[in-house]
């Protein structure tokens, strides 16, 4: 069998280590001159930013995509993050900081109970509708909770907790007992991508840099090659990694009722949209692994520092620390300015120097499909599929969404 890829970024390359691994021939196209799509090290000033990702797994070395690389034979070192999380309250006039897992403490205890007694019905009473605030919000009207749900969703998702469906966050808190938390790859998201090239080159797969795929082309509803820079490429079946919607504006459209519907139900997905601040400091500002939520701030969610388990991504005795925050507003430079602002007021009295800020939104999103949004990994052609965060498995959060995909696609491709 030989599959045709559009598109180099993590979805893409996971799918191709599979597939060479099991035997199959695979053509990689990539439009860029590099391969990893927003999950690259970006050198500046030594500081090994990235093109996307916070260098972190959201569920280190147990999670979906750590099984997944050990599987395909990618050597990668996921080190857990310690501790997973704390979140930043307010004090006695100051902050202070929580365990992530004593997230409940500041609720009072008739709230605590009405939690324990909503988390357990959840998990025999399904489905659940509506927003993931809609499911706590009705019955505990405590706006700790509200805050506390706005920045978890916000750092691990882009979203507002009203934005998130309920479903979705609660099989993401699942897995999160399941997998356990995050943590950080040794020499960040390009010792990742590195290691699966290693993989798909060293066995019958290829990857061409600067190609576009222009058309995917298609006979009797069915997927059949791609044509790139004038070039046709024929294959037994096509994985793009490029989202269903940019996928489908590659092929003719076949005017089925199933296609219809798909377009139809393509018009409600949405993608999420961030702002990653990235700064330099002489010492450590925060002085862990884990993550550092922030759900007082006016726009930052959360806040971590690689160079803790990392020391390779900053300048020697540096450090590197990177804000994230979905966009509330279609004013970017105010959100900007917001952001900045909350970091000036978290690390007051500390020194840093602002390295870049990134903004993450429509062609290059956060997540290209919002969590909960859209998890099909078929389309209405046949031997067509779609990989990456796009089309995410369910409960999984960015990175171990697009493993999860990866794996229900492999297993739809029954090679
Ligand atoms: C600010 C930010 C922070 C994040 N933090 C984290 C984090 O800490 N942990 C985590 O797990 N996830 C994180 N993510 C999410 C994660 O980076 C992405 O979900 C993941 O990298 C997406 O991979 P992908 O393969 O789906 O898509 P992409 O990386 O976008 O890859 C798609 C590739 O396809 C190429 N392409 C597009 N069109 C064509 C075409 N026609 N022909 C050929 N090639 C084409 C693109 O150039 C691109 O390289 C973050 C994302 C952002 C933006």
């Amino acid at each position: 069998m030989k599959a045709l890829v559009v598109g180099g970024g993590l979805g893409g390359l996971l799918t191709a280590a599979q597939l060479v691994r099991k035997g199959h021939r695979v053509e990689i196209f990539e439009r860029l001159p590099v391969i990893g799509g927003r999950f690259i090290n970006l050198d500046y000033k030594g500081y090994q930013l990235t093109t996307g990702a916070l260098h972190m797994i959201p569920h280190g070395n147990k999670g979906p995509l750590a099984s997944m690389l050990r599987q395909v034979g990618a050597d990668v070192n996921i080190v857990p993050s310690s501790p997973t999380g704390v979140i930043r309250i307010p004090d006695n006039g100051g902050y202070n900081e929580i365990p992530f897992y004593d997230f409940s403490s500041p609720l009072s205890w008739f709230n605590k109970l009405k939690l324990s007694y909503l988390t357990l019905k959840s998990r025999f009473v399904k489905p659940v509708d509506g927003s993931f605030k809609d499911w706590f919000y009705p019955f505990i009207k405590d706006p700790w909770l509200v805050k506390l749900a706005d920045a978890f969703c916000g750092w691990a998702l882009s979203m507002r907790s009203d934005e998130v469906p309920a479903n979705e966050t609660l099989a993401i808190i699942e897995n999160m007992h399941r997998y356990g938390g995050p943590g950080v790859p040794i020499g960040g998201c390009s010792a990742i991508i590195d290691a699966l090239e290693q993989v798909i080159l060293s066995g019958a797969g290829s990857i061409h840099t600067n190609r576009r795929v222009d058309r995917i082309l298609t006979v009797d509803g069915g997927a059949v090659g791609v044509e790139s820079g004038g070039d046709t490429i024929l294959g037994d079946m096509v994985i793009s990694d490029i989202g269903h919607s940019e996928t489908a504006q590659l092929y003719d459209h076949p005017g089925t009722d199933e296609f219809m519907k798909y377009m139809t139900t393509l018009e409600s997905v949405r993608s999420s949209a961030g702002i990653k601040i990235c700064l330099g400091a002489d010492g450590p500002l925060i002085g862990h692994s884990g993550v550092l939520f922030t759900p007082y701030a006016e726009r930052v969610n959360g806040i971590n520092e690689v160079t803790n388990v990392d020391p390779s991504l900053a300048p020697q005795g540096k450090h590197l620390v990177m804000s994230h925050q979905a966009i509330q507003s279609d004013d970017i430079h105010s959100e900007i300015e917001l952001g900045l602002k909350d970091l000036e007021e978290i690390f007051k009295g500390k020194e840093y120097e602002v390295l870049m800020v990134q903004t993450y939104r429509d062609g290059w999103p956060v997540n290209r499909a919002g969590s909960g949004s859209y998890t099909s990994n078929t389309t209405p052609i046949r031997r067509l599929y779609i990989v990456g965060d796009g089309a995410k498995g369910k409960g999984g959060i960015e990175v171990e969404g697009i493993a999860l995909g990866v794996e229900n696609t492999i297993a739809l491709l029954n090679v």
